[in-house]
């Protein structure tokens, strides 16, 4: 029987997505000279980019398409939304974090400063930020597929940007660049809450989890983060059931619920070691 080209259905949506914000940016960028309605535009793209890079976390997980060569071309318009690369994502995150994320001196969402306290905020989104590519290369040593992969399409990419940037650069820096750079900065910063403050124990306990209708609707169920650990190749429709079933008795009450933790709107973060 032949393999359906997208899996599971809904999929589809984010396709959607990701094909009407790329459409939305090339307007911008082809059709508008005014810098105050380029940054009004961009402004107003926000929201669908900020939703692309949760659903991009899907993709890098569980493929969007059966066919390759279309994850390819998703995953370059994504590139162009979101500032993560093809294959950056595979090292920087399924290599780098899930593999990892109980070796502080391994991960690469590590939010623990050399003295083992609790990095805020905005220095893990920056850190987290700027370690993103560098990362790549350094995790690509013991994965030279991966690493072939990843340059390939850094180049590719790269390339689509710099003729971007050539062609018309102050709307190529405002619709595309400018972006880019927020995008990966707002990954990291919600990445944060998934972890930090956490002391390894086991995975019932090692993250938490937002159940909140609309954060979930926004991020494509992004917030089933400890179902996501237990299983990283389970399809993201599928992880809320998955918590339901499987974990809610287990995880604690104060690690699961309609937002990330009171301890997390504080400035400084007391480590869970000192709350019980
Ligand atoms: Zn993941």
């Amino acid at each position: 029987m032949r393999k359906k080209l997208i899996p599971y259905p809904t999929d589809a949506w984010a396709v959607l997505l990701i094909f009407a914000t790329f459409a939305g940016q090339m307007g911008l960028y082809l059709f508008v000279n005014d810098v105050r309605f380029l940054v009004a535009g961009m402004v107003a793209l926000m929201p669908f980019c900020l939703s692309v890079v949760a659903y991009n976390h899907n993709h890098m997980h569980v493929r969007t398409f059966t066919n390759q060569p279309l994850n390819r071309i998703l995953e370059t318009l994504i590139f162009l939304e979101t500032g993560s690369s093809p294959f950056s994502g595979t090292l920087n995150h399924i290599v780098g974090h899930h593999a990892s994320y109980d070796k502080p001196e391994l991960d690469t969402l590590n939010w623990r400063r050399r003295d083992g306290s609790t990095m805020g905020r905005h220095e893990f989104a920056i850190r987290s930020l700027l370690w993103h590519y560098p990362s790549c290369f350094v995790l690509g040593r013991q994965n030279a597929r991966l690493l072939q992969q990843f340059l390939a399409y850094l180049v590719l990419g790269g390339g689509a940007l710099a003729a971007l940037l050539v062609y018309r650069p102050i709307p190529a820096l405002i619709v595309f660049v400018v972006p880019m750079l927020l995008m990966l900065y707002a990954l990291k910063w919600s990445a944060y809450a998934h972890h930090a403050g956490l002391p390894y124990g086991d995975d019932y306990t090692a993250s938490r989890t937002n159940t909140g209708r609309f954060y979930n609707w926004f991020t494509w169920n992004a917030g089933y983060h400890a179902a996501h650990h237990f299983k990283q190749a389970l399809h993201w429709t599928l992880l809320p059931e998955y918590h339901e079933r499987e974990l809610a008795t287990k995880i604690p009450a104060e690690l699961q619920g309609p937002g990330w933790g009171e301890e997390l709107k504080r400035r400084s973060m007391t480590p869970a070691a000192q709350r019980q």
